[in-house]
């Protein structure tokens, strides 16, 4: 892409009311069979209204079409019974009743290359999908056949593999997976978490990107935050084998987060997805505070490889504060580009 500084949103952003509850994280659907369907469709151009109106430059579904993003995916999946439920500590933070994985588990039909199909015929801007990655895929599940975290995720990387081939040949400019867990485990990112993402982009022409967060703004994650010190060098950890590896891009987690920013430096030759958007207030910023951010990671990502974005997904947040901040986004974007014209 040409424009410098291209803007994105990491993840979601919030739902209408007439499709689920606002302000409500992974709230159900309020429509069924074919209302839901077209109601979907009108979330998603109106999210891209959105989008486009604040100028953000790399659109997306605003995640529209799933109400949660890992278990959307897997429900299409079979060999995962979602009456069987269990209780497990998701990402070591938090308990959460999750489906049972029963059998192997298998993509007999695409999950969202309909629904990319129809956003590429509403807009020419180039369009970023998001995945659930396949660390946290298997760490969203009780799992009683593989038994092994490894061989699941392996299992999860192939499936995605197909989906992200056919939501490129739709059209989709950049494939992003969701790998919150890479955050936690550490050891299991470097010795196999890190290569079946890789498994998962196999392949793939079209660009890639990883989103690796703190964390949507519930309770559980700001005491796991609050409880983390000082400093946050938790990306120390994984991205040395990250920048050695063929992902293109890294969504991170900037604004508010006490992460040093020089940790950038360790996957120089990346594009980097710089949260300038804190997810876990309604304050909206202000373009100086975005900027500030931005300049400070100018320190240690190449301007042509910075891509500003929100920390995570705003789907928690009213629609008014998300499109406050996706115009503080884009404005604070404008402020650093033009001081590097
Ligand atoms: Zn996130």
């Amino acid at each position: 892409m040409k424009k410098l500084l291209p803007t994105a949103t990491a993840g979601s952003l919030p739902k209408p009311s007439w499709l689920a509850e606002p302000e409500t994280l992974w709230s159900p659907w309020k429509l069924q069979g074919e209302e839901l369907v077209e109601g979907i469709q009108d979330a998603l151009r109106l999210s891209l209204f959105d989008q486009d109106q604040a100028g953000i430059d790399i659109v997306s579904d605003g995640e529209q079409t799933r109400q949660h993003f890992v278990t959307t995916f897997i429900e299409h999946l079979s060999g995962v019974d979602f009456e069987n439920r269990q209780t497990v500590k998701i990402r070591n933070r938090y308990d959460a009743s999750v489906p049972t994985v029963s059998g192997a588990v298998t993509r007999e039909k695409p999950v969202f290359v309909e629904d990319a199909k129809f956003l590429r015929q509403q807009t020419k801007k180039p369009i970023k999908w998001a995945l659930p990655g396949p660390m946290t895929m298997i760490d969203t599940l009780y799992d009683d056949h593989y038994k092994s975290r490894e061989k699941l995720a392996w299992e999860f990387a192939g499936i995605l593999n197909q989906e992200a081939k056919e939501l490129e040949a739709v059209g989709i400019d950049i494939i992003q997976f969701d790998e919150p867990a890479f955050n936690v485990f550490f050891d299991e990112v470097n010795d196999w978490g890190i290569a079946t993402l890789e498994r998962a982009i196999e392949g793939l022409k079209c660009e890639t990107a990883v989103h690796i967060c703190y964390g949507y703004g519930i309770k559980a994650n700001i005491d796991w935050k609050n409880g983390l010190g000082s400093e946050w060098r938790q990306y120390e950890e994984i991205f040395p084998k990250l920048q050695k590896s063929a992902i293109d891009m890294v969504s991170l987690e900037c604004q508010h987060s006490r992460v040093p920013m020089d940790l950038i430096e360790l996957i120089r030759g990346k594009k980097v997805m710089v949260g300038a958007i804190d997810v876990a207030t309604s304050t909206v910023e202000t373009p100086d505070e975005v900027a500030d951010v931005l300049r400070k990671a100018l320190k240690f990502v190449d301007a042509d490889k910075l891509c500003p974005a929100t920390n995570c997904g705003m789907a928690p947040l009213s629609r008014e504060t998300a499109r406050g901040k996706l115009r503080a986004l884009c404005a604070g974007a404008d402020i650093v580009r033009k001081e590097l014209a």
